[in-house]
């Protein structure tokens, strides 16, 4: 099947009691069973629950993966990732990071023993140069948050496989979705996303997803899925089913009202920098273009006005664009990345890589493109 087939019937049954098309919301934590350890492959809906499974299985076909994961947030799919490693693993990873994901790295695993490399990751070498025989895991986001830096995914995990096969590397695509690069064909070994954001697409549900293709890291993940607990609800699969189902066309329209914006802005005299690996002045706009079939709804932008007050002036002033936390949904958002979805990365760490207060982010959303630059028109005069 072709991607947009697998986006709606990926891994996808018609219900066997009743012919249902669309999978029911298993509202339940347990199954009947006829004799002791006698049941239909369901026994208690941490392990697994049949909405949840046509959901992972949709999971699993949208990124040619053969086992998909589903957990309750996009940061409790990263903890399972981590829980396959021990005190004294090094993990290496990019110094622009989602904020959550820093927090979780610095604020709990450090403590366990886990140690971090923060490089940037846009230089294979940077990479490589760091692998030491502690490595055991490549933590990778391509494009960033909320920079846009593209990551060489073959060149990384080729460059690492190369030192060391056993080296696992994992790729965030929360921000691409496999509807413009597909990690697992790259060479990499686990997929995450935040279906939260595009998977999911409605804003209406937060869940995590990890996809892979190897059988015994899938044993392992599901192991600590189900060990740890941290799962997705039948209510919550269900949605993110749905959400799944046009993710084909909702990436289309995001990819054509995000170049538009990014275009836009790129030519309005109020702006300085536009971040949008669409864009030919892009640093990595030639990776991008190997690596990515389009490039998103994501573009961070400055004003030259770089003061706070003109910053938040323009955050204020959008009608359309909601100033809120999030992205990837079928709404226009707009965000303050210091004060909002990056505040939790300390301030020195922030400037460092040049997420200042006058950095702005939006994700662009399906609305009528003239109606999205008529709204960034205005507030821009403001
Ligand atoms: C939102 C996000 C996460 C965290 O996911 P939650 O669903 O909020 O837990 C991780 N990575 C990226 C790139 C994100 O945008």
């Amino acid at each position: 099947m072709k991607f947009n087939t697998k986006a709606i019937h990926g891994g996808q049954q018609h219900e066997e009691a009743t012919g249902s098309v669309m999978t029911p919301i298993f509202q339940t934590s347990t199954y009947a069973q006829s004799s002791p350890g006698v049941h239909k492959g369901y026994e208690y809906s941490r392990a697994a629950n049949p909405t949840r499974t046509a959901l992972e299985n949709a999971f699993a076909s949208i990124e040619n993966g053969t086992h998909g994961f589903a957990f309750s947030s996009g940061l409790s799919a990263i903890d399972c990732v981590l829980r396959l490693l021990k005190p004294g693993d090094e993990i290496i990873t990019g110094d622009d990071l989602y904020g959550g994901t820093y927090r979780m790295f610095t604020r709990l695993f450090q403590k366990y023993g886990l140690k971090f490399k923060f490089v940037d990751v846009g230089e294979v070498t940077n990479v490589v140069d760091e692998v030491s025989d502690a490595t055991k895991l490549i933590w990778l986001e391509t494009p960033t948050n909320p920079l846009m830096k593209i990551v060489d995914v073959v060149g990384v995990t080729n460059a690492v496989k190369n030192k060391n096969t056993d080296i696992l590397v994992a790729v965030d695509n929360t921000f691409a979705t496999p509807y413009l690069q597909r990690p697992l064909d790259l060479g990499v070994d686990i997929v995450m996303h935040s279906a939260t954001k595009y998977l999911g697409g409605h804003s209406d549900l937060v869940m995590g997803a990890l996809m892979v293709k190897d059988e015994k890291l899938a044993k392992e993940l599901h192991f600590i899925q189900f060990a740890a607990g941290a799962i997705a609800g039948p209510m919550d699969s269900f949605l993110a089913l749905r959400g799944i189902k046009t993710l084909h066309l909702r990436m289309q329209r995001h990819c054509e009202n995000g170049m538009a914006v990014a275009k836009f802005l790129k030519e309005h005299n109020k702006v300085s920098n536009v971040y949008y690996p669409g864009l030919e002045s892009h640093p990595n706009h030639e990776i991008a273009k190997n690596q990515m079939d389009d490039f998103g709804g994501m573009v961070s932008f400055r004003l030259k006005d770089e003061s706070k007050k003109a910053t938040f002036k323009f955050l204020e002033s959008t009608k359309l664009f909601t100033l809120a936390e999030s992205l990837g949904g079928v709404e226009s958002l707009v965000n303050h990345p210091t004060t909002m979805t990056h505040a939790s990365i300390p301030e020195e760490e922030r400037l460092k890589i040049g997420i200042t207060e006058s950095l702005i982010r939006l994700s662009v959303g399906v609305e009528d493109i003239d109606d999205l630059l008529d709204d960034l028109s205005q507030a821009l005069k403001q």
